[in-house]
């Protein structure tokens, strides 16, 4: 989940909007207004929109902080997070590091249903002190958004709490059974089948509710369970590309096929000589001898034909410095996680200024289905003879 409208940082971390948000903003506001127009018929149109408004902003406010509460305690743990991102269906911290331990991944999980707790009854609280009494209606409009805000925080949490993978309460769970089976793997996969059940069940309450004459609000639950049942088997899927990469090192699935190309040259003449042939699809550019930047047919589509014979293969490169590089050394899953998070398909492998080859991710997927159709258990990792005698290749 990528943010389209990015509004500022906290203490390091990126707060971004989805496209998505707007929608369920909009839905949200014009929902609330219904909402208080059918509960306090005395108030005025403005004051009705106004509430909304304030009650959707103050909303979003409280999801970030739920968000900003798991990405907290895991930078505690030393954990990187780079994003918060809000989008239809609530937030998502972007942490990059997994856990390393039971205990971190059960805290940095448990944290945000806690906070939604905390600012759930908190705004319930003051809602008391300025007179709203439970279970009454509130009377004025600041009682009235707390109080709103009150239940939802309170029902966030509850939901988030739900025992399936990717909820909240999934990893909890998969926190407390790695700690007793001290195997982070299989307690990730017994989360996510759980995830999946839940997910199931959501579909089915959903359709049910929606044939009973529920409408919107019961497709709405079967789109949820849509969601995270998607999320569940990714989960799942993840859990055996991490056990078969394990061990595995660039250096032993990058590709040599490269070829050089000087940086003095025009486009035209790299077109003609080395594009529109056949096979070939890593182009390295180089300066005297040093690894300086990659070309590929995006960039050469970037610039106008007319100027291809203008224009040098330096100029319309992506330079070392914009790309993102591995050593040969580097884990595989590592470069993995590197492609999907900048959505880049291949990685130059470069290692004393030069470059070694290239790592793609369909080299990876197509390592992955060898492995698969070959059955191989996730622990098979014999040591690959490969790096002396291929590199002549
Ligand atoms: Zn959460």
């Amino acid at each position: 989940m990528r943010s389209n409208i990015k509004l500022g940082k906290i203490h390091g971390i990126e707060i971004g909007l989805h496209y998505s948000w707007f929608i369920i903003a909009a839905l949200i506001v014009f929902s609330l207004g219904e909402h208080f127009r059918q509960v306090n018929p005395n108030w005025g149109t403005a004051q009705i929109w106004i509430a909304a408004l304030v009650t959707a902003v103050l909303f979003f406010v409280t999801l970030l902080l739920h968000e900003l509460a798991h990405s907290l305690v895991a930078q505690h743990h030393g954990l990187k997070v780079t994003s918060i991102t809000l989008f239809a269906l609530g937030g998502v911290s972007q942490i990059q590091d997994d856990a390393t331990d039971a205990k971190t991944e059960f805290w940095v999980a448990i944290a945000g249903p806690i906070a939604s707790l905390i600012i759930g009854f908190g705004c319930l609280a003051i809602a008391f002190g300025l007179g709203w009494r439970y279970p009454t209606d509130p009377r004025t409009a600041v009682t009235g958004v707390l109080v709103w805000l009150g239940y939802i925080n309170i029902g966030l949490a509850i939901f988030n709490m739900i025992p399936g993978f990717p909820l909240d309460g999934g990893r909890v769970l998969r926190a407390i059974i790695w700690a007793i089976t001290k195997n982070a793997d299989r307690s990730t996969r017994i989360a996510a089948r759980v995830g999946q059940v839940v997910a199931f069940l959501f579909i089915l309450d959903g359709i049910l509710q929606f044939f009973s004459g529920a409408g919107f609000s019961g497709l709405w639950i079967a789109f949820i369970g849509w969601f995270l049942m998607d999320a569940a088997k990714a989960s799942y899927d993840e859990v055996g590309i991490t056990a078969s990469l394990r061990g595995i090192r660039v250096s032993q699935v990058m590709s040599h096929d490269c070829v050089t190309v000087n940086r003095g040259m025009s486009l035209q003449e790299f077109v003609n000589t080395y594009l529109l042939r056949a096979g070939e699809r890593c182009f390295a550019v180089e300066d005297e001898g040093r690894f300086v930047g990659l070309i590929t047919p995006r960039d050469v589509g970037k610039i106008p034909r007319d100027r291809w014979d203008k224009t040098t293969v330096r100029e319309a490169m992506r330079p070392l410095q914009e790309l993102h590089i591995v050593t040969p050394d580097t884990p595989a899953l590592a470069a993995l996680k590197l492609m999907a998070r900048n959505d880049v398909n291949q990685l130059p492998v470069v290692a004393n200024g030069t470059l070694q080859g290239i790592v793609s991710r369909s080299q990876l997927v197509q390592l992955l289905q060898v492995r698969s159709e070959l059955q191989l258990p996730a622990a098979y990792h014999p040591a690959l003879h490969h790096s002396e005698n291929t590199e002549a290749l």
